[in-house]
């Protein structure tokens, strides 16, 4: 590829800039697996640019986290010493406070054919472990911010016909391109799109819709009441000292808080959904007062089974998402085996918590005010796709009327 040191420069400055929107005095916490190293010292050096106090970076490796799940007893993944959250606190908690940024480079089949129950068990208990830091980013008390790059694997898993380092290169251009980085401006690319994403997330917000329903003729059927105060959000979110970031790149996504006991009606997923390396395909839940109580899958239906069973609030709804048919991730025609590309390719809805920032005022509120308001609660957060080219999305309002919000998976608001 032309420019490409350019391009990843850019790249990497755009992550840093818009995404985790790094301030003078923060350290920035990345999380990266060895595959983005060089990505990782990009963002580094351009966080310490934008007046980062310090990088630290968390390294993980695909293959090793494999050989743990194998060989480790369950008991013993399941111990998650003090000391890790620890660790994360004391900068969450020091002058300055800190940032988090996620780099993925990852296997999506990484953890096939293992034992499904117990990596998520194990992961629960890491999630637990781990919920006064989660509740950082949860909660957006800090700038957080997730971003991809190629792993010879998740690139050859997308184009199995093409040779190792040519479908490294083709995924890198799909990322530059979904990111909106081939232009060579990003940063002002990002602000004009942002701008459109505003308008139409102040448009939902003046129409104080009560639910939404889903209808397409794959045979979803669905309506999704919404949290009391449920408030649409769109890409750019807010810490708690106010400063602007970006959560998910890329992201084309208006979404709330459903209300956790007002979905009724079936949904089928119309893209593969991918749990702990595996693909879930053809799948379906039915809802009955919020709860899931009928599901299945032509692929791995077993292991949708262990997802809902994570605890109860997997079993209800945290957010539903809509997103145009015709969004450049969608566009390009690949499914990602990404959750952070897939979801953004589509309509979703995710299975367990909510964001507390999309119920008013949420992120100030307990656990009980948020539960009276019908915000979910649970240890995951996954997002199925659920949107099709024909899908149609009907709003009613509080006050009773009926407003079309997508025509053939489109916008028509
Ligand atoms: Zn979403
Ligand atoms: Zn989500």
């Amino acid at each position: 590829m032309q420019n490409f040191e350019q391009l990843l420069q850019k790249y990497a400055g755009f992550i840093v800039r818009i995404g985790v929107n790094v301030q003078p005095g923060q350290t920035l916490i990345i999380s990266a697996p060895l595959a983005a190293a060089p990505l990782a010292r990009l963002c580094a050096a351009s966080a310490f640019d934008a007046g980062a106090r310090d990088v630290r970076v968390d390294w993980s490796d695909d293959a090793l986290t494999r050989i743990r799940m194998e060989k480790g007893a369950e008991e013993a993944l399941c111990d998650v010493k003090p000391y890790v959250l620890r660790s994360y606190l004391d900068y969450a908690e020091s002058e300055g406070g800190v940032c988090v940024l996620s780099l993925l480079a990852s296997d999506p089949e990484a953890l096939a054919g293992l034992d499904a129950g117990k990596v998520s068990r194990v992961n629960a208990a890491r999630r637990k472990a781990l919920m006064p830091w989660r509740s950082y980013t949860m909660n957006d008390r800090v700038q957080w911010s997730i971003a991809a790059m190629p792993s010879p694997a998740w690139a050859k898993k997308l184009f199995p016909d093409l040779a190792e380092d040519e479908a490294v290169e083709k995924l890198w251009q799909l990322i530059f391109d979904t990111c909106r980085v081939t232009g060579g401006d990003p940063v002002g690319a990002w602000q004009a799109h942002l701008d459109r994403l505003t308008v139409l997330q102040d448009k939902m917000n003046a129409l104080d819709l009560e639910s939404v329903h889903f209808e397409s003729s794959n045979g979803t059927d669905l309506t999704v009441g919404l949290a009391d105060g449920a408030v649409w959000e769109s890409a750019a979110s807010r810490s708690e000292k106010g400063v602007s970031f970006l959560p998910n790149i890329p992201t084309e996504e208006v979404f709330t808080a459903p209300h956790k006991d007002k979905v009724d009606g079936v949904v089928y997923g119309t893209k593969p959904y991918i749990h702990g390396g595996q693909a879930i395909k053809g799948f379906h839940v039915t809802f009955k007062g919020g709860r899931i109580v009928e599901y299945g899958a032509e692929e791995n239906a077993a292991l949708l089974g262990e997802v809902l069973d994570t605890d109860e609030g997997a079993r209800h709804i945290g957010e539903v998402a809509l997103v145009p048919a015709s969004s450049p991730i969608n566009r390009s025609g690949v499914i990602f085996y990404n959750t952070l590309f897939d979801e953004n390719a589509s309509c979703h809805i995710a299975f367990g918590a909510s964001y507390p920032g999309t119920t008013r005022g949420g992120n100030a509120l307990s656990e009980e005010e948020l539960l009276a308001r019908g915000m979910n609660q649970s240890l995951i957060h996954e997002d199925v796709m659920i949107g099709a080219a024909d899908t149609r999305i009907t709003g009613r309002t509080r006050s009773g009327q009926d407003v079309a919000l997508f025509e053939n998976g489109e916008w028509v608001l």
